[in-house]
């Protein structure tokens, strides 16, 4: 018998395969020869289109010990595949691991995530309770629920108790969390809730325990997933449920590499195993905004603080009457008001969403920057590397330059960083212990001792980048200093303000989560404040509905389907001359608006120049469908790298 199988490459189609005397099913995991070598495939749900040549039809070596895919899964690969314009075998490599499908692992391993039956009660609020029901409701099918609670509100609880209902009916369950360094907080908030461990995905898992988790995926021995972005695509045998916390951010969009976003990549993969899902957030994207009120989502809403503990009140320090010293950052107002914070034990957190020293180096003879010689960028100094780093492409440059052959350069650092704030506050505040919370410092191994020394008060000066705004709880930080408000309003970002109001609404919600009565302070010399009373209202559906109104005035966003193409390469003239013909050929035969070609905002990333277009449409499969027929019959150059941004978020 013949049979297609799909392999996880740059291949669109799956092969024809003669099964020989194995008896196969689609969804099977199998072993077959691949040119010269054997591989591992999926038999697939429809044969290679008719356009390809015909090969020897070699016959399939075995099939491998594990529960097959299960066809909804495979109908979702499918369709995920035409929504991201990302080659089948791409897609079906995303779900394997390393290429493979992992089978035989000692049953010993699955002993801590064994279900535990033994329940506890916690306590809910009257408003959790009601959500609660709500999200119980319509569990057998594919609905959309979003939970949408005031930062602090507990929020967690609720759908940790939702979660148990499904466990209870035999279904797995899978949480996804936007970045990764809060796995270990919420791993041991989820075993103290339920008794069991439940399996942890990211990137940063060891290949070893990866193995263990895969399949104890496949083969049902693991109940519950708590997992980044990848964890998408694991191979569930029995999946039941589907939780996207903090859905609003933005992490959740893949932007390298295989692009695609994670979340609503989520809600298709809820429809087409019809299960439901839920989108927790304190404040929903957009889209998720517009299909609330337009009925397709349901809501719950948790108004209240849980414990009684009240939203932090918000207080505007005007860096015009309270001047700065020249190389100082943080007022006199600040430091007296957060003197009085520090003196009652309060933890104080200073917000700047900047890593490094500075941002810019610049020598004051010569008058020239620091430069990324593969990008198109500034470098920031990194005092503490002591080395100029790239933010984009990893580039490490040290501070030895010469203006001349005689003279050595003379640098200035402009602006502050994280690390330069630190210093600063070394000096205000010698005797208090601090630290500074970035992807630079927290993302070690030993950023959970760290973690653990900030919730038990053992830290009492934080200084943070946005990576402090994600659901961290930290029970004694009851003061936030928003070092630069100003900052925020610069850019040019489609999402700008609906980003800022997530992070800033995400960023105060850290503050007072026990009780205490906590301030958030916004230095600022810019005395239109629309953007602070923005981010300080209580109700944030305000600024949704004003924003969403701009948003359709405008067609923009969620209301038409953006599509970013990103022409790349290290030939400019190439890229320049190819893109423009690219841009005729597609504007001649798509009924789509196609702007464009431009250079993209950073020119110059990894050594490769970038073209920008953009297709804005009517939002409906048709145009990933045209697109898809245009790219594979445009004829690039070879130098010529072409990504597709379907739904993007970033536009540099
Ligand atoms: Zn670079
Ligand atoms: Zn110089």
């Amino acid at each position: 018998m013949k049979v297609p199988i799909l392999v996880p490459n740059i291949f669109d189609y799956p092969f024809t395969y003669e099964t020989g005397n194995i008896k196969l099913k689609v969804g099977d995991y199998v072993l077959i020869p691949f040119g010269k070598s054997q591989i591992t495939g999926v038999v697939w749900n429809e044969f290679e289109g008719k356009n390809n040549k015909k090969f020897l039809i070699k016959k399939v070596i075995s099939k491998l010990n594990i529960p097959s895919l299960n066809i909804k899964i495979i109908n979702f690969l499918n369709w995920f595949s035409k929504y991201n314009l990302i080659p089948k075998g791409m897609v079906l490599k995303l779900l394997l691991l390393k290429s493979e499908a992992i089978t035989d692992i000692d049953l010993k391993e699955f002993i801590k995530f064994k279900i535990n039956t033994e329940k506890k009660n916690f306590f809910l609020t009257e408003e959790q309770n009601n959500a609660l029901k709500d999200l119980n409701n319509e569990i057998d099918k594919f609905r959309v629920h979003v939970l949408q609670g005031t930062t602090g509100s507990g929020k967690t609880i609720v759908y940790f108790e939702s979660i148990k209902k499904i466990i209870d009916k035999g279904h797995q369950v899978l949480v996804m969390l936007p970045e990764i360094g809060l796995t270990g907080q919420f791993e041991k908030k989820f075993r103290e809730f339920f008794g069991f461990s439940a399996a942890i995905w990211h990137s940063g898992i060891a290949p070893k325990k990866k193995k263990i988790i895969w399949n104890g995926i496949a083969t049902e021995k693991i109940k519950v997933v708590i997992g980044a972005r990848s964890s998408l695509f694991l191979p569930f045998k029995n999946l039941g449920l589907i939780i996207v916390d903090e859905e609003h951010d933005q992490s959740y969009k893949q932007d390298e590499g295989i692009i695609y976003n994670a979340r609503d990549m989520a809600i298709s993969r809820a429809y087409f195993q019809n299960i439901p899902i839920n989108l927790i957030t304190a404040v929903p994207s957009l889209e998720t905004f517009e299909n609330i009120i337009s009925k397709k989502y349901k809501i719950s809403k948790i108004l209240n603080r849980y414990k009684d503990a009240s939203l932090p009140n918000y207080e505007i320090i005007d860096l015009n009457k309270s001047k700065l010293e020249t190389k100082s950052w943080i007022s006199q107002d600040v430091i007296k008001k957060v003197k009085k914070h520090l003196d009652i034990k309060d933890q104080v957190l200073f917000f700047l969403n900047r890593r490094g020293f500075a941002p810019f180096a610049f020598c004051k003879k010569c008058l020239k920057n620091y430069l990324c010689p593969n990008c198109s960028i500034n470098l920031v100094y990194h005092k503490h590397e002591k080395n100029l780093l790239c933010h984009y492409c990893g580039y490490k440059g040290n501070l030895q330059r010469k203006c001349n052959e005689n003279d050595n350069c003379n640098f200035i650092f402009s602006g502050p960083g994280v690390e330069r704030i630190s210093e600063e506050l070394k000096k205000i505040f010698p005797n208090e212990k601090q630290i500074i919370f970035s992807s630079d410092t927290m993302n070690k191994k030993d950023s959970s001792t760290i973690l653990e020394k900030i919730v038990n008060n053992k830290i009492s000066i934080l200084i943070g980048t946005q990576l402090i705004s994600k659901g961290f709880h930290f029970p004694n930080l009851n003061c936030i200093v928003v070092v630069d408000i100003d900052l925020s309003s610069q850019g040019h970002d489609l999402r700008g303000a609906e980003k800022n109001l997530q992070l800033y609404h995400q960023l105060a919600g850290r503050a007072g989560r026990t009780g205490k009565p906590a301030t958030v302070y916004f230095q600022t010399y810019n005395l239109n404040k629309n953007l602070i009373i923005d981010i300080t209202n209580k109700n944030p559906d305000i600024f949704l509905e004003k924003e969403l109104q701009i948003r359709k005035k405008n067609n923009l966003p969620p209301f038409q389907r953006f599509i970013s193409l990103i022409l790349s390469s290290d030939n400019e003239k190439k890229l320049q001359k190819n893109s423009m013909e690219f841009k005729n050929y597609i504007s001649s035969k798509l009924n789509y608006l196609v702007l464009g070609p431009i250079n993209a905002p950073i020119y110059k990333i990894r050594k490769k120049f970038r073209i920008r277009l953009l297709i804005r449409g009517k939002k409906s499969l048709n145009i990933q469908e045209s697109l898809h027929q245009l790219i594979k019959n445009f004829k690039f150059e070879k130098e010529i790298k072409l990504s597709v941004d379907v739904d993007p978020i970033s536009f540099n």
